[in-house]
């Protein structure tokens, strides 16, 4: 089976096993885990940051994130199809009791001007207490549902700062900020700059079995790591796990350039196939956003499936497809084999 639903689905290697089997543990809500300590010091590093904590995922850092910038009732900004709105299972409003105001960005993309057309101008005539606090403002790169794309960095530090300039906090979901170094040549540190806290996962494309890193501000992360422990994400020894998300940074990082490559290739081959509807150029990272045209998605992803090659269905017309650590570029022939044949037969089926 090719496995392109997500890079998420990556099987930690052998070298990474072994890393994992060696890791010196401790009991990391007593802060004695070396090897805990020691990603979490590599992660603020890596985004010039003073301090970063170790969590079991991605929505936990977001969450926990949210939590620590705002209170109840608070307004968040953020782009419509954030991850942090659309797939974390309603905890904004569930756990932290947040309005979100949806921003409507190009790919998930959105700039200074959408920021501060979303801001609420004080005037004598509106009253205050009216209006949600406008606590938060809230930013991914890259955009999964906007196809992996990466902001460009002006733009980026533009929104941030519209924000910033009427003291709202600023997050970064930044589950796939390594594509986007990658991809750009832009580090992460940069990207991270105009943030007060950026979430990174390690279990996306970089292969580790489990976990992301919250970074910010050294009393930000102390405050982070209150909520961490509310939300149920108090760890023990941990290390296990955090072995294979420095091997993952170490070793996983440069390779994501052969993902983007193979993504890009995956994008070319689709727009060659009658019915399907693709734009290759956009393709900027691991993640190929696809339409259907010739038939039903839902019985597209099905016929695929029956003949080795797992997609994942994003909507009533589109197709998501992820490469990653475990995808070689002879897989994604394959793929394009299998799907051609798929719409092929279809075409027939339907005019016997
Ligand atoms: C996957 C993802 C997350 C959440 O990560 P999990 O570890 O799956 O909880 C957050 N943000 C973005 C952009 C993601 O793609």
């Amino acid at each position: 089976m090719i496995d392109l639903r997500s890079d998420t689905v990556t099987r930690p290697t052998q070298a990474m096993r072994e890393a994992m089997a060696q890791a010196e543990v401790g009991d990391d809500l007593y802060g004695d885990d070396p090897t805990v300590n020691a990603l979490e010091a590599r992660v603020a590093d890596i985004l010039g940051k003073e301090a970063a904590v170790y969590m079991p995922t991605g929505t936990m850092t977001n969450q926990v994130a949210l939590r620590a910038h705002t209170e109840h009732g608070d307004e968040v900004l953020m782009d419509v199809n954030a991850h942090l709105v659309r797939y974390e299972g309603g905890a904004p409003a569930a756990l932290s009791g947040l309005t979100v105001r949806p921003l409507i960005g190009k790919r998930g993309i959105f700039t200074a001007e959408d920021v501060n057309a979303a801001l609420n101008s004080p005037h004598p005539f509106v009253p205050q207490r009216a209006t949600p606090p406008q606590r938060l403002l809230c930013a991914e790169n890259t955009h999964n549902v906007g196809g992996g794309s990466v902001w460009p960095l002006d733009v980026l530090v533009e929104a941030a700062e519209a924000g910033r300039s009427h003291g709202l906090s600023t997050h970064l979901d930044g589950a796939r900020l390594w594509h986007a170094s990658v991809a750009s040549g832009t580090p992460e540190a940069d990207y991270a700059a105009p943030f007060d806290s950026v979430s990174v996962c390690f279990s996306k494309g970089l292969g580790a079995p489990i976990g992301s890193a919250l970074a910010g501000g050294a009393a930000f992360v102390e405050r982070a790591r209150r909520f961490k422990q509310v939300f149920g994400g108090g760890f023990r020894q941990a290390g296990i796990v955090a072995a294979g998300a420095l091997h993952a940074l170490e070793h996983h990082r440069d390779r994501l350039a052969d993902d983007h490559r193979n993504a890009r290739s995956l994008a070319e081959g689709l727009a060659s196939i009658e019915g399907i509807s693709v734009e290759p150029t956009l393709v900027e990272t691991n993640i190929v956003r696809f339409d259907v045209e010739a038939m039903a998605v839902g019985e597209f992803v099905d016929r695929c499936f029956e003949r080795g090659v797992h997609l994942f269905p994003g909507g009533r017309r589109t197709v998501r497809a992820v490469t990653h650590l475990d995808v070689t570029a002879g897989q994604v022939e394959q793929s394009l084999d299998v799907i051609r044949g798929v719409i092929e037969e279809f075409g027939e089926d339907g005019s016997r």
